[in-house]
Protein backbone atom coordinates (compact mmCIF):
# COMPACT_ATOMS: atom_id res chain seq x y z
CA UNK A 1 0.00 0.00 0.00
CA UNK A 2 1.05 3.26 -0.27
CA UNK A 3 0.83 6.01 2.71
CA UNK A 4 1.02 9.49 2.48
CA UNK A 5 2.13 10.81 6.33
CA UNK A 6 1.52 14.71 6.66
CA UNK A 7 3.86 15.60 9.58
CA UNK A 8 6.36 12.89 8.71
CA UNK A 9 9.76 14.90 10.14
CA UNK A 10 7.98 14.48 13.73
CA UNK A 11 8.19 12.49 16.36
CA UNK A 12 4.88 10.08 15.72
CA UNK A 13 5.45 10.97 12.12
CA UNK A 14 8.88 9.56 12.02
CA UNK A 15 7.56 6.40 14.12
CA UNK A 16 4.24 5.25 11.81
CA UNK A 17 6.79 5.96 8.78
CA UNK A 18 9.40 3.63 10.09
CA UNK A 19 6.91 1.06 11.29
CA UNK A 20 5.02 1.64 7.82
CA UNK A 21 8.81 0.90 5.82
CA UNK A 22 8.85 -2.02 8.01
CA UNK A 23 5.69 -3.43 7.32
CA UNK A 24 6.62 -3.39 3.65
CA UNK A 25 5.05 -0.45 2.53
CA UNK A 26 5.71 2.82 0.40
CA UNK A 27 5.50 5.85 2.23
CA UNK A 28 5.09 9.30 1.03
CA UNK A 29 6.51 11.84 3.68
CA UNK A 30 5.10 15.51 3.69
CA UNK A 31 6.08 18.22 6.46
CA UNK A 32 7.62 21.43 6.74
CA UNK A 33 9.53 21.42 9.03
CA UNK A 34 7.47 23.60 11.18
CA UNK A 35 7.90 21.50 14.63
CA UNK A 36 10.12 18.70 13.09
CA UNK A 37 13.49 18.12 11.97
CA UNK A 38 15.50 17.04 9.26
CA UNK A 39 17.23 14.81 10.64
CA UNK A 40 14.50 12.47 11.05
CA UNK A 41 13.74 12.67 7.46
CA UNK A 42 17.07 11.47 6.87
CA UNK A 43 16.89 8.45 8.76
CA UNK A 44 13.87 7.33 6.44
CA UNK A 45 15.49 8.73 3.27
CA UNK A 46 17.46 5.80 3.44
CA UNK A 47 14.51 3.50 2.38
CA UNK A 48 14.39 3.35 -0.88
CA UNK A 49 10.58 3.16 -0.89
CA UNK A 50 10.42 6.77 1.26
CA UNK A 51 9.92 9.68 -0.45
CA UNK A 52 9.85 13.30 0.66
CA UNK A 53 7.58 16.33 -0.51
CA UNK A 54 8.39 19.44 1.40
CA UNK A 55 5.28 21.63 1.41
CA UNK A 56 2.95 23.45 3.60
CA UNK A 57 -0.54 21.89 4.48
CA UNK A 58 -1.90 25.25 4.54
CA UNK A 59 -1.95 24.95 0.80
CA UNK A 60 -4.01 22.07 -1.43
CA UNK A 61 -1.88 19.59 -2.53
CA UNK A 62 -2.81 16.48 -4.65
CA UNK A 63 -0.80 12.92 -3.99
CA UNK A 64 -1.73 10.17 -5.09
CA UNK A 65 -1.99 7.30 -2.01
CA UNK A 66 -4.20 4.69 -0.82
CA UNK A 67 -4.10 6.18 2.79
CA UNK A 68 -3.69 9.43 4.54
CA UNK A 69 -2.26 9.53 7.64
CA UNK A 70 -2.75 13.23 8.29
CA UNK A 71 -0.31 14.21 11.98
CA UNK A 72 1.10 17.94 10.80
CA UNK A 73 0.61 20.21 13.29
CA UNK A 74 2.88 21.34 16.12
CA UNK A 75 1.94 19.47 19.39
CA UNK A 76 3.76 20.76 22.19
CA UNK A 77 2.23 23.83 23.96
CA UNK A 78 5.02 26.26 23.40
CA UNK A 79 5.33 25.29 19.47
CA UNK A 80 1.62 25.55 18.95
CA UNK A 81 1.43 28.99 20.78
CA UNK A 82 3.79 30.36 19.14
CA UNK A 83 1.77 31.76 16.06
CA UNK A 84 -1.47 30.63 17.09
CA UNK A 85 -3.50 31.97 13.94
CA UNK A 86 -1.12 29.87 11.88
CA UNK A 87 -1.77 26.88 14.35
CA UNK A 88 -5.58 27.37 13.66
CA UNK A 89 -4.61 27.48 9.74
CA UNK A 90 -2.53 23.98 10.02
CA UNK A 91 -5.24 22.28 12.05
CA UNK A 92 -8.53 23.34 9.73
CA UNK A 93 -7.02 24.03 6.44
CA UNK A 94 -4.24 21.26 6.35
CA UNK A 95 -7.11 18.80 7.48
CA UNK A 96 -9.50 19.61 4.59
CA UNK A 97 -6.78 19.21 2.40
CA UNK A 98 -6.06 15.70 3.54
CA UNK A 99 -9.31 15.01 3.52
CA UNK A 100 -9.80 16.39 -0.15
CA UNK A 101 -6.88 14.87 -1.48
CA UNK A 102 -7.61 11.68 -0.09
CA UNK A 103 -11.48 11.67 -1.62
CA UNK A 104 -9.66 12.50 -4.90
CA UNK A 105 -7.51 9.62 -5.08
CA UNK A 106 -10.25 7.58 -3.34
CA UNK A 107 -7.95 7.12 -0.25
CA UNK A 108 -8.70 6.49 3.34
CA UNK A 109 -7.95 9.18 6.14
CA UNK A 110 -6.42 8.41 9.58
CA UNK A 111 -6.80 11.95 11.48
CA UNK A 112 -4.42 12.12 14.75
CA UNK A 113 -6.94 14.08 17.52
CA UNK A 114 -6.15 14.60 20.47
CA UNK A 115 -6.82 14.65 24.46
CA UNK A 116 -6.85 17.98 24.09
CA UNK A 117 -10.83 17.91 22.68
CA UNK A 118 -11.51 17.50 26.48
CA UNK A 119 -9.81 20.49 27.13
CA UNK A 120 -9.99 21.04 31.29
CA UNK A 121 -11.98 17.86 31.77
CA UNK A 122 -14.80 17.69 34.19
CA UNK A 123 -15.24 13.86 33.60
CA UNK A 124 -12.48 11.43 34.59
CA UNK A 125 -11.39 9.29 33.72
CA UNK A 126 -12.52 10.34 29.92
CA UNK A 127 -14.77 8.52 27.84
CA UNK A 128 -14.96 9.51 23.65
CA UNK A 129 -19.05 10.61 24.27
CA UNK A 130 -17.71 13.28 26.95
CA UNK A 131 -18.18 16.45 24.88
CA UNK A 132 -14.86 18.15 26.96
CA UNK A 133 -14.44 21.61 28.58
CA UNK A 134 -12.53 23.71 26.56
CA UNK A 135 -11.99 27.67 26.66
CA UNK A 136 -12.60 28.78 23.27
CA UNK A 137 -10.38 31.91 24.04
CA UNK A 138 -7.59 30.61 25.52
CA UNK A 139 -4.29 30.24 24.92
CA UNK A 140 -4.55 26.68 24.53
CA UNK A 141 -7.61 27.07 21.84
CA UNK A 142 -5.81 27.53 18.40
CA UNK A 143 -5.10 23.94 19.19
CA UNK A 144 -8.20 22.28 20.84
CA UNK A 145 -10.45 24.26 18.61
CA UNK A 146 -8.28 23.67 15.77
CA UNK A 147 -8.53 19.85 16.79
CA UNK A 148 -12.19 19.98 17.48
CA UNK A 149 -12.63 21.71 14.09
CA UNK A 150 -10.80 19.02 12.09
CA UNK A 151 -12.33 15.98 14.00
CA UNK A 152 -15.44 17.98 12.13
CA UNK A 153 -14.85 17.93 9.07
CA UNK A 154 -13.57 13.79 8.90
CA UNK A 155 -16.83 13.38 10.76
CA UNK A 156 -18.98 15.23 7.66
CA UNK A 157 -16.73 14.19 4.76
CA UNK A 158 -17.69 10.17 6.36
CA UNK A 159 -21.30 11.41 7.03
CA UNK A 160 -21.58 12.57 3.34
CA UNK A 161 -19.96 9.52 1.96
CA UNK A 162 -17.34 11.58 0.58
CA UNK A 163 -13.97 9.45 2.20
CA UNK A 164 -13.51 7.01 4.91
CA UNK A 165 -12.39 8.51 8.19
CA UNK A 166 -10.48 7.40 11.48
CA UNK A 167 -10.37 9.50 14.44
CA UNK A 168 -8.04 8.39 17.07
CA UNK A 169 -7.71 10.73 19.79
CA UNK A 170 -4.10 10.67 21.61
CA UNK A 171 -3.05 11.36 24.22
CA UNK A 172 0.26 11.85 26.26
CA UNK A 173 3.05 10.12 24.20
CA UNK A 174 6.45 9.84 24.86
CA UNK A 175 9.35 7.42 23.58
CA UNK A 176 13.10 8.05 21.89
CA UNK A 177 13.31 10.52 19.32
CA UNK A 178 10.76 13.23 21.09
CA UNK A 179 12.40 16.41 20.56
CA UNK A 180 14.57 17.68 22.78
CA UNK A 181 13.67 20.95 22.40
CA UNK A 182 9.80 21.48 22.11
CA UNK A 183 9.13 21.46 25.83
CA UNK A 184 7.19 18.63 26.77
CA UNK A 185 7.13 17.32 30.38
CA UNK A 186 8.88 14.08 29.80
CA UNK A 187 11.36 15.20 27.72
CA UNK A 188 12.42 18.17 29.46
CA UNK A 189 12.46 16.44 32.76
CA UNK A 190 14.66 13.68 31.47
CA UNK A 191 17.26 15.88 30.18
CA UNK A 192 17.14 18.06 32.88
CA UNK A 193 17.82 14.87 35.52
CA UNK A 194 20.78 13.70 33.19
CA UNK A 195 22.39 17.31 32.50
CA UNK A 196 22.27 17.97 36.56
CA UNK A 197 19.78 20.97 36.13
CA UNK A 198 16.80 21.80 38.44
CA UNK A 199 13.42 19.76 37.11
CA UNK A 200 11.13 22.74 36.45
CA UNK A 201 7.55 21.62 37.52
CA UNK A 202 4.83 24.42 36.35
CA UNK A 203 2.38 25.02 39.27
CA UNK A 204 2.21 22.91 42.39
CA UNK A 205 2.63 19.49 39.94
CA UNK A 206 -0.77 17.74 41.41
CA UNK A 207 -1.76 18.43 37.52
CA UNK A 208 -2.33 14.71 36.57
CA UNK A 209 -1.51 13.20 32.96
CA UNK A 210 -1.23 9.47 31.02
CA UNK A 211 1.79 8.66 29.55
CA UNK A 212 1.76 6.20 26.74
CA UNK A 213 4.60 4.91 24.55
CA UNK A 214 4.99 5.50 21.30
CA UNK A 215 5.06 2.01 20.38
CA UNK A 216 1.82 1.57 21.79
CA UNK A 217 0.15 4.34 20.24
CA UNK A 218 1.52 3.31 16.80
CA UNK A 219 0.42 -0.14 17.64
CA UNK A 220 -3.48 1.05 18.11
CA UNK A 221 -3.33 3.50 14.94
CA UNK A 222 -2.47 0.75 13.01
CA UNK A 223 -4.86 -1.16 14.37
CA UNK A 224 -7.45 1.33 13.99
CA UNK A 225 -6.40 1.78 10.30
CA UNK A 226 -7.19 -1.89 9.05
CA UNK A 227 -10.47 -2.12 11.31
CA UNK A 228 -13.82 -2.47 9.21
CA UNK A 229 -15.63 0.47 7.58
CA UNK A 230 -17.64 0.82 10.38
CA UNK A 231 -14.99 1.48 13.33
CA UNK A 232 -14.27 5.21 12.53
CA UNK A 233 -13.69 6.26 16.03
CA UNK A 234 -13.23 8.49 17.78
CA UNK A 235 -11.50 6.30 19.76
CA UNK A 236 -8.89 7.24 22.57
CA UNK A 237 -5.54 5.50 22.91
CA UNK A 238 -3.62 6.01 25.70
CA UNK A 239 -2.34 4.25 28.82
CA UNK A 240 -4.74 4.49 31.91
CA UNK A 241 -1.67 4.66 34.36
CA UNK A 242 -2.25 8.34 35.56
CA UNK A 243 0.93 9.93 37.48
CA UNK A 244 1.23 13.63 38.88
CA UNK A 245 3.67 15.59 37.44
CA UNK A 246 5.42 15.29 40.96
CA UNK A 247 5.23 11.42 40.37
CA UNK A 248 7.28 12.10 36.96
CA UNK A 249 9.65 14.15 38.20
CA UNK A 250 10.36 11.61 41.10
CA UNK A 251 10.38 8.61 39.39
CA UNK A 252 12.32 10.46 36.65
CA UNK A 253 14.98 11.61 39.42
CA UNK A 254 15.23 7.81 40.58
CA UNK A 255 15.67 6.06 37.06
CA UNK A 256 18.48 8.54 35.63
CA UNK A 257 20.10 8.08 39.62
CA UNK A 258 19.88 12.44 39.15
CA UNK A 259 20.49 14.69 42.14
CA UNK A 260 18.79 17.31 40.46
CA UNK A 261 16.27 19.21 42.37
CA UNK A 262 12.79 20.40 41.71
CA UNK A 263 12.20 24.23 40.08
CA UNK A 264 8.44 25.46 41.18
CA UNK A 265 7.59 27.91 38.09
CA UNK A 266 4.08 29.24 37.38
CA UNK A 267 1.53 27.11 36.29
CA UNK A 268 0.55 27.40 32.55
CA UNK A 269 -2.39 28.84 31.51
CA UNK A 270 -5.49 27.11 31.15
CA UNK A 271 -3.15 24.13 32.11
CA UNK A 272 -5.86 20.95 32.86
CA UNK A 273 -5.82 20.15 35.78
CA UNK A 274 -6.07 15.72 35.28
CA UNK A 275 -6.23 13.48 32.30
CA UNK A 276 -6.87 9.89 31.88
CA UNK A 277 -8.34 8.03 29.33
CA UNK A 278 -11.20 5.40 29.41
CA UNK A 279 -10.12 2.53 26.83
CA UNK A 280 -12.53 0.68 26.91
CA UNK A 281 -13.53 1.25 23.30
CA UNK A 282 -10.06 0.45 22.07
CA UNK A 283 -10.22 -2.73 24.22
CA UNK A 284 -13.16 -3.37 22.33
CA UNK A 285 -12.86 -2.82 18.86
CA UNK A 286 -9.61 -2.49 18.21
CA UNK A 287 -8.35 -5.44 20.88
CA UNK A 288 -6.01 -3.06 22.35
CA UNK A 289 -4.45 -2.14 25.18
CA UNK A 290 -0.65 -0.42 25.81
CA UNK A 291 1.91 -2.88 27.24
CA UNK A 292 4.84 -0.86 28.48
CA UNK A 293 4.68 0.25 31.36
CA UNK A 294 5.57 3.99 32.61
CA UNK A 295 8.99 3.05 34.57
CA UNK A 296 10.02 1.07 31.32
CA UNK A 297 9.55 3.58 28.32
CA UNK A 298 11.38 6.07 30.60
CA UNK A 299 14.16 3.89 30.92
CA UNK A 300 13.73 3.20 26.90
CA UNK A 301 13.54 7.03 26.84
CA UNK A 302 16.53 8.19 28.87
CA UNK A 303 18.82 5.62 26.93
CA UNK A 304 18.04 7.64 23.70
CA UNK A 305 18.49 11.24 25.62
CA UNK A 306 21.57 9.84 27.57
CA UNK A 307 23.42 8.91 23.78
CA UNK A 308 22.01 12.06 22.46
CA UNK A 309 23.92 13.97 24.84
CA UNK A 310 26.94 12.36 24.10
P1 LIG B 1 5.51 17.08 16.21
O1 LIG B 1 5.47 18.54 16.42
O2 LIG B 1 6.75 16.35 16.60
O3 LIG B 1 5.21 16.73 14.69
C1 LIG B 1 4.34 17.46 13.88
C2 LIG B 1 4.93 17.53 12.48
O4 LIG B 1 4.03 18.29 11.64
C3 LIG B 1 6.28 18.25 12.45
O5 LIG B 1 7.23 17.52 11.72
C4 LIG B 1 5.96 19.58 11.76
O6 LIG B 1 7.07 20.14 11.07
C5 LIG B 1 4.82 19.18 10.84
N1 LIG B 1 4.01 20.34 10.47
C6 LIG B 1 3.51 21.28 11.31
N2 LIG B 1 2.86 22.22 10.59
C7 LIG B 1 2.95 21.86 9.29
C8 LIG B 1 2.50 22.42 8.07
N3 LIG B 1 1.82 23.57 8.06
N4 LIG B 1 2.75 21.78 6.92
C9 LIG B 1 3.46 20.62 6.92
N5 LIG B 1 3.94 20.04 8.04
C10 LIG B 1 3.69 20.65 9.21
O7 LIG B 1 4.25 16.45 16.95
P2 LIG B 1 3.88 14.93 17.23
O8 LIG B 1 3.97 14.69 18.66
O9 LIG B 1 4.61 14.04 16.29
O10 LIG B 1 2.33 14.96 16.86
C11 LIG B 1 1.86 14.49 15.62
C12 LIG B 1 0.35 14.60 15.57
O11 LIG B 1 -0.22 13.83 16.65
C13 LIG B 1 -0.16 16.03 15.74
O12 LIG B 1 -1.26 16.22 14.87
C14 LIG B 1 -0.61 16.08 17.18
O13 LIG B 1 -1.66 16.99 17.36
C15 LIG B 1 -1.06 14.64 17.42
N6 LIG B 1 -0.94 14.29 18.86
C16 LIG B 1 0.26 14.03 19.42
C17 LIG B 1 0.34 13.73 20.76
C18 LIG B 1 1.63 13.42 21.47
O14 LIG B 1 1.63 13.16 22.67
N7 LIG B 1 2.75 13.38 20.80
C19 LIG B 1 -0.83 13.69 21.54
C20 LIG B 1 -2.03 13.99 20.92
C21 LIG B 1 -2.09 14.26 19.57
N1 LIG C 1 5.07 20.62 32.58
C1 LIG C 1 5.95 20.81 33.65
N2 LIG C 1 7.25 21.08 33.36
C2 LIG C 1 7.73 21.17 32.09
C3 LIG C 1 6.83 20.98 31.01
C4 LIG C 1 5.51 20.71 31.30
O1 LIG C 1 5.56 20.72 34.82
O2 LIG C 1 8.93 21.42 31.93
C5 LIG C 1 3.67 20.26 32.89
C6 LIG C 1 2.62 21.04 32.10
O3 LIG C 1 2.28 22.23 32.76
C7 LIG C 1 1.48 20.03 32.06
C8 LIG C 1 2.18 18.67 32.02
O4 LIG C 1 3.49 18.90 32.51
O5 LIG C 1 0.74 20.11 33.26
C9 LIG C 1 2.24 18.07 30.62
O6 LIG C 1 2.82 19.03 29.77
P1 LIG C 1 3.15 18.74 28.24
O7 LIG C 1 3.51 20.04 27.61
O8 LIG C 1 4.13 17.63 28.11
O9 LIG C 1 1.79 18.17 27.63
P2 LIG C 1 0.29 18.72 27.63
O10 LIG C 1 0.15 19.87 28.59
O11 LIG C 1 0.03 19.13 26.23
O12 LIG C 1 -0.50 17.56 28.07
Amino acid sequence: MRYLITGAAGFLGTHLASRLLAEGHEVIGLDNFHSGAEANISRLRLDSRFQFVQHDVVTPYDIPCEVVCNLACPASPPHYQRDPIYTAKIAFLGTLHALENAERNKAKVLQASTSEIYGDPLVHPQPEDYLGNVNPIGVRSCYDEGKRIGETLCADFTRLGRVDARLVRIFNTYGPRMSATDGRVVSNLILQALQGQDLTVFGDGTQTRSFCYVDDTIHATRLLMASPKEVTGPINVGNPTECTILELASLILELTDSRSKLSFLPAAADDPHKRQPSIELARRELTWEPELELKEGLLKTIAYFDSYLK
